[in-house]
C-alpha cells in the first residue's frame, strides 16, 4: 500500500505525460507537496488548517497514473481529491475537471462533513490546496502587501513607518503578514503557538526575528517605530491570552488583524491547551475542542473589538474569526470590517486579482524573464513595478519558481499571450501554468469575505462562481475546480478556480486570450450586477457587454 513519501515535481523540458497541459496538471500537483511548498506533506496538507491536494495517498497516485497517460482529447474527473473517472472530450476542453468539498446547502457543515471524511468520501480543498495552484507564501503575499498599502494609505499618509501591526497566524498564508507590513516600511508582531511556523518563516526571510517573550517583543517594536524602521517579531504564545493581556497593558498598537486558521474550529488553539497536545485532542473529542476553541476566538475577538475602540485600525483578515466568535455568543463581533468591503473591493471592480504563473522548467531565471516582460508590458503602472522590483529582490522561491502579481480586465490576456509567445520563441525554458487564487474579483461567492456587505445585498449569492467555472470550461482552461467552505470554513463559501497553460503553441494563445478575457471578465460583470460605479466605467470603457445595459 502506498504512503507518506517526499514529493517533488521533475524539472526541465522531458515530458513524463503525452502533452504540456498533462505535465503542467501533474508537476502542479507534485508541487503543491513539495516540503519546502506544503505545509504537512506527509498528512497531503498545503496549506490553511486541513486543505489537501489528494484525498489520500492512493488516490494520489491513481492522479499521478492517470496524468501520465491521458490523451489530448480526454478528461480526468477528480471528486474531492480522488480521481474517479477519465471521459472522451476534446482539445479544446480542461483536462482536469475538479470538484471538492462540495456539500447539499443543509448538510454544509463541519459535522456533516467531517463524518463524510472519516468515511473517506471527501477532503477539504481550501482554494489552491486541491486545485494545485498553490504557489507558497508568496501567493498571498502581494494581496497582503496591497491590503497594508491600503491601510496605510486611509489612516497613516501613505506609509505605515512609525506604526505597529499586531496579529496572529505565522501559517502558510498568515506567514506573509510580516513582509508585507516590513514591505510597507511598518512593525509587525506577529504571534503564533507552533514555535516550527516562527522558524519557518524566519528561515524563508519573511519574519526577521523572534522575541523571547512579550516584554520583549514591545520593546524590540516600540524601538524600531522610534527609529522607523521596519521590523517583523515572531512571538510565541496563544493570541486568545495575549491579545487580552497587550490591551489590558495598554500596548501601543495602530493595526490589529488576524490570520490564524479560525475558518475551521479544530485548527485554532484553544486557551489552556498546550501545542503539543492539540491534534490528539482534537482527534478524541471535536465537540469539546470546537467549543473550548469558540470561546477563545471570543476572548480574541473582544480585545480586537477593544482595539478598535482604543482608535486602532482593526480588520477581519479573511478567516470567519468574527463569525466563529459570534458563535460563542460574543455580540460584538462584527464591530469591525472585513478586509474586502474595506479595502479591496474597488480593485475587483476593475477585475483585478492575484494573478500568478508557475515555471515548469524549475528555472529561477525563466521568472526573471517574465517579470521583466511584464514591466515592459505595463509602464505606466507605478505599484506594479515597486511590487515586481520587491519581489524579486526579496520572496524566497518554494518549490517550482513562480511569480504573483495582481492584474486586472485587459491585462491578464496580454501578460499571457506574451508568455505564450516567450515559449514560443524559446526565450523561456519550457511552459507556464497561469493561473490565480479562488480569492478574485468575479469566482467567489463568500459573505464573510470576497462578497461581505455588496452594495446591492447579494453577498450570499452562489450563482457566479458557477457561471465563472462554466465560462473557464467553454473558454479552453487546462484545468478548472470548484470549491465548497475554502478560506472561511464549511457553509460559508463557494469558490471556482482556473490554470492555462502557456506551452508555446498557437491553440495555447487562442485559449489564453479567451480565459485572461472572461475570467476576470466575471469580475466586472459580477459588480456592474451588484451596483458598482467603478464596474460601470471599466465595462464601459473597456468594451464588456452586459446586456441589461444596452439598449
Ligand atoms: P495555517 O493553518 O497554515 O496556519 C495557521 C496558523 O495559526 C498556524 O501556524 C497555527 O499554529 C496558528 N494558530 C492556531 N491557533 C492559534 C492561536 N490560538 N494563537 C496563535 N496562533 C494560532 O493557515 P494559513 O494558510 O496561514 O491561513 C490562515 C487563515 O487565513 C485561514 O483561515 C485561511 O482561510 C485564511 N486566509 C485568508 C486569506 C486572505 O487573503 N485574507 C487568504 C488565504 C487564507
Amino acid at each position: 500500500m502506498s504512503g507518506p513519501r517526499p514529493v517533488r515535481a521533475p524539472r526541465g523540458t522531458e515530458l513524463s505525460a503525452l502533452g504540456w497541459q498533462q505535465e503542467a496538471a501533474l508537476r502542479m500537483l507534485q508541487n503543491n507537496l513539495d516540503p519546502e511548498v506544503a505545509e504537512h506533506p506527509d498528512k497531503l496538507v498545503v496549506y490553511g488548517g486541513t486543505g489537501k491536494a489528494a484525498r489520500d495517498w492512493r488516490s494520489f497516485d491513481a492522479m499521478v497514473r492517470t496524468l501520465r497517460t491521458l490523451k489530448q482529447d480526454e478528461t480526468m474527473l477528480v471528486q474531492s481529491g480522488r480521481p474517479v473517472g477519465v471521459m472522451q472530450t476534446h482539445e479544446w476542453a480542461p483536462r482536469v475537471l475538479i470538484a471538492n468539498s462540495n456539500l447539499v446547502g443543509d448538510w454544509a457543515n463541519w459535522e456533516e462533513f467531517r463524518r463524510l471524511e472519516a468515511l473517506g468520501l471527501t477532503m477539504y480543498g481550501q482554494m489552491t490546496a486541491g486545485s494545485w495552484i498553490y504557489i507558497g507564501t508568496q501567493g498571498i503575499l502581494q494581496g497582503t502587501y496591497e491590503t497594508f498599502s491600503a491601510v496605510a494609505a486611509k489612516k497613516f499618509n501613505g506609509t505605515l513607518a512609525g506604526t505597529i501591526t499586531l496579529t496572529a497566524g505565522l501559517g502558510g498564508m498568515g506567514g506573509a503578514q510580516p513582509l508585507a507590513v516590513t514591505m510597507n516600511d511598518g512593525v509587525a508582531i506577529c504571534i503564533d503557538v507552533d514555535p516550527r511556523a516562527i522558524e519557518r518563516r524566519i528561515e524563508h526571510r519573511y519574519l526577521d526575528v523572534k522575541a523571547d517573550n512579550l516584554r520583549h517583543a514591545l520593546e524590540l517594536a516600540v524601538e524600531a517605530r522610534d527609529a522607523r524602521r521596519p521590523l517583523s517579531i515572531g512571538l510565541l504564545g496563544n493570541a486568545a491570552e495575549l491579545l487580552p493581556q497587550m490591551l489590558a497593558e495598554g500596548a501601543p498598537i495602530d493595526i490589529v488583524t488576524d490570520q490564524t486558521s479560525a475558518h475551521d474550529p479544530l485548527a485554532y488553539l484553544p486557551v489552556g491547551v498546550d501545542f503539543d497536545d492539540m491534534a490528539s485532542y482534537a482527534a478524541k473529542d471535536p465537540a469539546g475542542f470546537t467549543t473550548r476553541a469558540r470561546e477563545s476566538m471570543a476572548k480574541h475577538v473582544e480585545a480586537m473589538v477593544g482595539f478598535m475602540d482604543a482608535g486602532a485600525e482593526v480588520f477581519d483578515y479573511g478567516n470567519s474569526i468574527r463569525g466563529e466568535a459570534q458563535l460563542a455568543g460574543y455580540d460584538r463581533a462584527f464591530a469591525f470590517p472585513g478586509f474586502v468591503p474595506a479595502y479591496i473591493r474597488p480593485l475587483f471592480c476593475e477585475g483585478k486579482g492575484p494573478f500568478r504563473w508557475a515555471a515548469l522548467s524549475g528555472e529561477a531565471s525563466d521568472i526573471a524573464k517574465t517579470d521583466k516582460a511584464i514591466l515592459d508590458l505595463f509602464p505606466e503602472n507605478e505599484s506594479l513595478h515597486r511590487w515586481i522590483k520587491m519581489a524579486g529582490e526579496r520572496v524566497h522561491f518554494q518549490g517550482l519558481p513562480a511569480r504573483i502579481c495582481w492584474l486586472g480586465y485587459g491585462e491578464r490576456d496580454k501578460a499571457g499571450e506574451r508568455f505564450n509567445d516567450m515559449v514560443a520563441s524559446g526565450e523561456l525554458a519550457a511552459p507556464l501554468a497561469i493561473g490565480r487564487d479562488h480569492l478574485d474579483c468575479g469566482s467567489v461567492a463568500s459573505p464573510y469575505r470576497e462578497t461581505e456587505a455588496m452594495l446591492d445585498g447579494s453577498d450570499a449569492i452562489a450563482d457566479w462562481p458557477l457561471l465563472n467555472a462554466m465560462v473557464n470550461v467553454a473558454s479552453g482552461a487546462s484545468w478548472v475546480s470548484l470549491h465548497h467552505g475554502g478560506g472561511v470554513g464549511m457553509g460559508r463559501s463557494i469558490h471556482a478556480g482556473q490554470v492555462t497553460v502557456a506551452d508555446g503553441t498557437a491553440l495555447a494563445g487562442e485559449k489564453i486570450r479567451r480565459v485572461l478575457t472572461n475570467d476576470p471578465g466575471m469580475g466586472v460583470i459580477r459588480h456592474v450586477d451588484a451596483g458598482y460605479d467603478i464596474a460601470e466605467s471599466v465595462a464601459d470603457e473597456r468594451g464588456v457587454r452586459v446586456p441589461m445595459r444596452e439598449s
